[in-house]
């Protein structure tokens, strides 16, 4: 059977943190505020993961109010989900996700954070695709107030 999934996920600009972007630390002068790194694109994908096997999402299995996530590594949620999935009967067909940044430039780092991603699925990197784009100074992301993410899935159970 094969199944879909779709994540999305936002986070806010804040002064003082990392821009960690697929698991990958992008040079910026502002990173994004979360509880956890604030990986908006691992998050993204690990929502895809999740709705695609119908496990539920992010927030319930790793909530905001335990502190043992505060500043977590999201690659390392992205590999707890991942083994979930597999203890679920089910393989990754492939992944492809979208970044929403009008800042910094992110083409330097895509193949970093594919490579991040696809370790931390236990998958070979042409499974997984990364893509970034701005939405030409509009909305949120376009005000540069912070960075969204999207992330579709297909996978094998
Ligand atoms: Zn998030």
């Amino acid at each position: 059977m094969i199944r879909i999934g779709h994540g999305y996920d936002a986070h806010r600009f804040a002064s003082g943190r990392r821009l960690i972007l697929g698991g990958a630390e992008i040079p910026h002068t502002r990173g994004l505020l979360g509880h956890s790194d604030a990986d908006v694109l691992a998050h993204a994908l690990a929502d895809a993961l999740l709705g695609a096997a119908a496990l539920g999402d992010i927030g319930q299995h790793f909530p905001d109010s335990d502190e043992r996530y505060k500043n977590a590594d999201s690659l390392e949620l992205l590999r707890h989900i991942a083994s979930l999935l597999r203890d679920n009967g089910c393989t990754l067909g492939n992944a492809d996700c979208t970044i929403i940044a009008q800042e910094p430039r992110l083409a330097p780092y895509i193949t970093a954070m594919r490579e991040n991603l696809a370790a931390a699925l236990g998958a070979d990197i042409d499974r997984v695709s990364v893509k970034a784009t701005t939405e030409e100074g509009m909305g949120f992301t376009g005000r540069g107030e912070g960075v969204a993410a999207h992330a579709v899935v297909l996978i094998q159970r």
